[in-house]
């Protein structure tokens, strides 16, 4: 009872407005009239409807800023969904691994030391490894405490011995038909979960912000993405530097929500980068990091993007919304996952948060219809298309040359693939991995904390022009 009562007053307090927001750093800067300006005219397209979306920005910014935001801003601080497990190691799938990596030492990711991790995760990868043992109370249900006796669980296993001898050939078979299954299913491809350079990373220590990496290594990644993988006009691939999304109007919505959807995890990428920028020199002992507003102008002004800043801003709200739809949908999948912690309260907090999140999404009356996708005969091929051009980004993030970077580009592509995976399956016949659940949820707190940003930039700049503090 008095779980329950705590856990109340911390979601009541949670959505009560108050935002976990950290001290606003925007108050000390103070900008040239010049950089005022253009972020005025960055931001003017920024209202009304979210094309293809039922919602308007200003629906989404009220959303998210006094409900979405702190839950999941909470729901990701927590250890199930901190921990990620993940190789860093794979070799790029495509071509030769260059060394144009960051330009800082902090863009390393230090995977967790044996000791760091949760003894919950140690549990349940210990059962996947082990044969599961047929009584209540052995190790692979109750590992994280269990003291069994090894000579005993033996004895068992040789008494109780069923032949479990499965010939190559047939695990090829079974390969195969695993492969299968997937390829129904899955729009990214996950790591080897039999890979000797998985690693569990904790994510609070690895935040998403400026590393440096750029130059023709990161280039090469975002060609890669859009022109090779983006369905887009032959033009496009071809002639411009830049896709004139206006040129994508006479294209079918399928492929226009796929460059949508890749645009707007790019938009959240720089707004992290900008609003986290290097402030001190890139060699120093303990870098310093605060918001840049030079940078994020750069990025998106009308004037230097060919007018396509502004959109990439607002594709920005796509995935938010899509990947928001995709956790409304997957309402029966939270509702009977277990969040194994081996902490009675985590759990039920967990579920309590995404529950929060589910019913402050459903206050919207529609966020993204997935329904008018994929849906005629035609479909089928585009479908399989679209599953194998996403298919490929996800491997793409295996040749990312800076390696936090490659962390938050799988976290994020793998959490977009598990909103497809949801929006575009029968629920109530999917499984999801951990490691999807947790991308998923991370992915939503980024893109979240990325409109958050976002706002905190806009009123910034609306508080420097009429004078006010914000
Ligand atoms: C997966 C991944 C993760 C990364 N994570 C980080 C990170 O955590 N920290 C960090 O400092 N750097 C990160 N980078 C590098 C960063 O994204 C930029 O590549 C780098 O800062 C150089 O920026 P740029 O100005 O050259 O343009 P880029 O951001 O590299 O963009 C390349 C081109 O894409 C187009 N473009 C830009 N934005 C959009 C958009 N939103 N939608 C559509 N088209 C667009 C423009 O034509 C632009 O010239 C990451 C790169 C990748 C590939």
């Amino acid at each position: 009872m008095k779980e329950l009562i705590w856990l109340t007053c911390l979601l009541l307090w949670l959505c009560g407005g108050h935002t976990l927001y950290e001290e606003n750093p925007f108050l000390s800067i103070k900008q040239s009239k010049r950089t005022q300006l253009s972020l005025d005219t960055c931001f003017c397209e920024l209202q009304g409807p979210v094309e293809e979306c039922c919602c308007d920005v200003e629906t989404v910014n009220r959303l998210n800023q006094l409900q979405v935001y702190p839950l999941a801003n909470y729901l990701t601080g927590m250890s199930y969904f901190r921990f990620f497990k993940v190789d860093l190691l794979k070799e790029c799938p495509f071509w030769q691994d260059d060394s144009s990596k960051c330009v800082m030492k902090g863009c390393h990711v230090e995977p967790c030391s044996e000791e760091e991790v949760p003894v919950f995760l140690k549990a349940t990868d210990a059962s996947i490894s082990k044969p599961a043992t047929p009584q209540q109370g052995h190790c692979s249900s109750v590992p994280a405490s269990c003291s069994c006796d090894e000579d005993t669980l033996d004895e068992q296993n040789e008494l109780g011995a069923i032949d479990s001898t499965i010939s190559s050939k047939q695990q090829e078979e079974f390969d195969k038909w695993k492969e299968f299954d997937d390829s129904e299913v899955n729009f990214c491809e996950l790591d080897d979960e039999q890979s000797r350079s998985l690693s569990y990373v904790d994510l609070s220590l690895n935040p998403e912000r400026y590393t440096g990496y750029a130059g023709p290594s990161a280039d090469r990644i975002w060609k890669a993405i859009y022109r090779e993988n983006c369905f887009l006009p032959e033009e496009d691939i071809t002639r411009h530097s830049i896709i004139d999304y206006s040129r994508m109007q006479g294209m079918c919505l399928e492929k226009r929500a796929f460059y949508r959807l890749i645009s707007g995890m790019h938009t959240s990428i720089t707004i992290h980068l900008t609003a986290h920028y290097l402030q001190s020199e890139p060699s120093a002992t303990n870098p310093t990091f605060g918001p840049n507003f030079e940078e994020f102008n750069k990025r998106f002004d009308p004037q230097r993007t060919a007018s396509q800043g502004p959109l990439w801003l607002k594709n920005l709200y796509f995935t938010y919304l899509l990947v928001l739809r995709a956790i409304t949908k997957g309402e029966p999948l939270w509702e009977s996952e277990s969040f194994f912690t081996g902490n009675n309260l985590d759990e039920k907090i967990i579920k309590e948060t995404i529950r929060q999140i589910v019913r402050a999404a459903k206050s919207c009356p529609s966020l993204f219809d997935e329904t008018q996708m994929f849906n005629d005969d035609s479909s089928i091929k585009l479908k399989s298309q679209f599953k194998q051009h996403f298919r490929n980004i996800s491997r793409i993030m295996d040749c990312v040359g800076c390696e936090k970077c490659r962390l938050w580009g799988k976290v994020q592509v793998r959490g977009i693939g598990t909103a497809l995976k949801i929006l575009f399956n029968d629920v109530q016949r999917l499984k999801l991995h951990r490691t999807e659940i947790v991308s998923l949820f991370n992915a939503l707190g980024r893109f979240s904390s990325s409109i958050n940003q976002l706002n905190r930039f806009r009123s910034n700049v609306q508080a420097d022009q009429t004078g006010e503090d914000v």
